[in-house]
């Protein structure tokens, strides 16, 4: 049987690992884990994980246990942190693939203590809110642990954590805020522990903040796989995927001809139409409905009318025809066009993008040297 792909996603595994190093670099002296949730961010985390470790990576941050549990045979050596904690009732499964929650309230603490005192210890990092006001210990949480810390006697505690809010915007008063109130907590949490955990704290834009948020361990996501850590800069990280599409058919129209659901769009002159095989169920937004764009041969050809579901027709009346015939290639994203700029054309962040690229690609992998 042959199956021939309308669309396809490349994903370069050397660009992963060169990004990670430049990070690891600019981290120094603390080492750098990887955010490897929701899949690697669209990537593919059963490829991404083993080459980061490859790579000198030994800690990984997931956001739920399954997703734990799917690395754990990968990366059989690694540390892997759950974000979101445990739920109640999990705490076996943890143990059971040396997956290590994050206790981002005081209910997680005490499940933990409970079942850790019941069943014996086992390892878990503590997540300190600083501002983000999502997950971790409110500040007023965090006095009533201190004032009474046998609760955290029954288990050790390698990492303590915080999150960033707006580490992508160096100027914002927000990151030194957060950083003082991270400082502020770790001389009183501490003095309590038995052994000294690894504070971790920066995210990817974090890590460009500099030395002061680098801590012991940064957790960059998303400039891993490509994206501008620093939006008001040129990108310093290189292109993790490619996307590109499938011509199924070149039609001609005439003016005043309407394309598409809606007939949304009605064309102003003659001109030559390609329709392409992907659409919004791929995780190319509707939102890019007469916004967004496709390169065919280097040239720029605007998406015309609505992104159905499958399907999203182009105009190609300025492109040389034998660079815009069925079944030819044309790019989503690549060297003329990042998943930050299709995010920026759909009113969104590259995080989106990357974490909503449908699963009907096929996927090439392209490994790490
Ligand atoms: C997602 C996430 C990260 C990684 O953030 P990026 O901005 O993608 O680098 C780090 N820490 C936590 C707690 C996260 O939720």
């Amino acid at each position: 049987m042959t199956v021939e792909s309308t669309a396809e996603l490349t994903i370069d595994l050397g660009a992963l690992v060169a990004n990670y190093r430049l990070l690891q670099r600019r981290a120094k002296p603390a080492r750098a884990g990887a955010g490897i949730k929701a899949n690697a961010y669209g990537l593919g985390a059963q490829e991404a994980a083993p080459a980061l470790f490859k790579a000198g990576c030994r800690e990984f941050f997931v956001a739920i246990l399954s997703e734990a549990i799917a690395l754990r045979p990968v990366v059989p050596e690694a540390d892997i942190y759950v974000l979101s904690g445990p739920m109640g009732g999990d705490e076996a499964e943890f143990v059971q693939h040396r997956v290590t929650p994050v206790l981002n309230s005081p209910q997680q603490i005490d499940l933990w203590s409970r079942w850790c005192t019941a069943n014996g210890a086992a390892p878990a990092a503590l997540h300190i809110d600083t501002g983000m006001s999502r997950l971790g210990l409110a500040p007023a949480e965090l006095d009533r642990l201190i004032a009474d810390p046998a609760l955290l006697k029954a288990f050790s505690i390698p990492l303590v954590m915080s999150h960033l809010a707006s580490a992508d915007e160096p100027g914002s008063a927000q990151n030194a805020q957060q950083l003082a109130r991270l400082k502020g907590a770790l001389d009183r949490v501490l003095p309590l522990l038995p052994s000294r955990p690894a504070i971790s704290f920066a995210n990817s834009s974090g890590i460009f903040l500099g030395r002061d948020y680098a801590f012991d361990l940064v957790r960059p996501g998303a400039a891993l796989y490509g994206l501008n850590p620093t939006p008001a800069a040129p990108n310093p990280m290189r292109q993790v995927v490619g996307l590109k599409a499938r011509i199924l058919q070149v039609r001609h129209i005439d003016a005043h001809q309407t394309v598409g659901y809606g007939a949304a769009h009605r064309s102003t002159r003659a001109t030559s139409l390609a329709t392409l095989g992907l659409g919004y169920a791929d995780g190319v937004f509707r939102a890019l409905s007469h916004v967004g764009a496709a390169f065919v041969g280097g040239i720029r050809a605007p998406f015309v009318g609505r992104v159905s579901m499958d399907l999203i027709t182009i105009d190609v009346g300025h492109i040389p025809p034998h660079l815009a015939e069925p079944g030819a290639w044309v790019e989503i994203l690549g060297e003329h066009q990042s998943a930050d700029d299709l995010a920026a054309a759909a009113g969104t962040i590259g995080y989106e993008v990357l974490t909503a690229l449908g699963p009907r690609y096929q996927r090439r992998y392209i490994p790490a040297g």
